[in-house]
């Protein structure tokens, strides 16, 4: 008969790392599958991550890795979880050709940036065309910092980083040809022939949800992530998200990854509870 894991974690970044840290020191069987697409792998260092400020973000996995092979119940699968099906019993996953059966899941599977499609941007992104102020508006205080967005974000982002810089220009992305790199930071070229020199820019990130699974499923989600409650679990049971693929509460909360850690942790508490539920139930 197959083996079945008591439960599977979809996504190696915080939130499935942490996840994954507190399911092993609960001892329940973990299979963690990670294809190793990162949301700030383009970024050279942390913000805002308490005990990891200016960190790089590999630096942050790889201790988590080394912690994670101290608990023999969590397996590494470095590959990509393709599909979801129920088999009646529980849920079967498939990844690299192989079925893993499982009993439960958390899909901590991220989001993907799709940006403002403004030539330039996709080659700065992380170095010196950024998504969030709270990460590393810090780092450039000071000096002229833009931002390329419009509406209630623009209005957000440049409020808060009026606090960080007495020159904020918010230019509205119709209004941009071209972003490009230079010796004090990065050069915007307006359609009008203007140009905005400054040290860096900020942009909506514009997450989009990696949530095939849950389609596969027929959990509820749309643009904003995978609804869950309070305790991370999604709108089928057995099946909880966290992380930056999941929608948060309010859309003000940042989505980082002190949050990611927090919501991993939260739903891999309930999933350890509900393990022991069921053990005891056997009894
Ligand atoms: C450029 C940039 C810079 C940032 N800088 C900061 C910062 O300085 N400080 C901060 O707090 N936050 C920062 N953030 C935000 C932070 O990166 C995210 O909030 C955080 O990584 C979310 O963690 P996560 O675990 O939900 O998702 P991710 O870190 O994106 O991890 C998702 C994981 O799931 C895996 N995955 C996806 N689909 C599958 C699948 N089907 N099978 C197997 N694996 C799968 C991916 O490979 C990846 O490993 C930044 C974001 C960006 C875009």
């Amino acid at each position: 008969m197959t083996h079945r894991y008591q439960a599977a974690i979809v996504g190696g970044g915080p939130a499935g790392l942490q996840a994954a840290l507190t399911l092993g020191r609960m001892h329940v069987e973990t299979l963690l599958f990670d294809d190793v697409r990162y949301r700030n792998a383009a970024s050279p260092q942390m913000g805002n991550v308490l005990g990891w400020e200016g960190a790089e973000p590999a630096a942050l996995r790889a201790a988590g890795h080394a912690q994670l092979a101290e608990y023999p119940w969590v397996r590494l699968v470095r590959a990509g979880a393709e599909s979801a099906r129920d088999d009646g019993r529980g849920l079967v996953l498939t990844a690299s050709g192989a079925e893993w059966s499982v009993e439960r899941l958390l899909i901590a599977s991220g989001v993907e940036d799709a940006l403002v499609p403004i030539p330039g941007v996709r080659e700065l992104w992380g170095d010196v065309v950024l998504p969030c102020p709270y990460c590393h508006g810090h780092e450039f205080a000071g000096g002229p910092v833009a931002v390329i967005s419009e509406g209630s974000h623009a209005e957000h982002v440049g409020g808060l980083l009026r606090g960080l810089s007495s020159h904020v220009p918010v230019i509205a992305p119709g209004e941009v040809a071209e972003v490009a790199r230079s010796a004090t930071g990065v050069r915007i070229m307006l359609l009008d022939g203007g140009v905005v020199e400054a040290s860096c820019v900020f942009i909506p990130p514009n997450g989009v949800p990696r949530s095939g699974l849950a389609e596969d499923l027929g959990i509820r989600y749309d643009g904003d992530g995978i609804e869950i409650d309070a305790l991370g679990r999604t709108s089928r049971d057995g099946v909880w998200a966290a992380g930056d693929v999941a929608k948060r509460a309010d859309a003000r909360i940042p989505a980082a990854v002190v949050t990611a850690l927090s919501s991993g942790l939260i739903a891999a508490a309930d999933i350890a509870a509900s393990v022991a539920v069921a053990r005891d139930a056997r009894r």
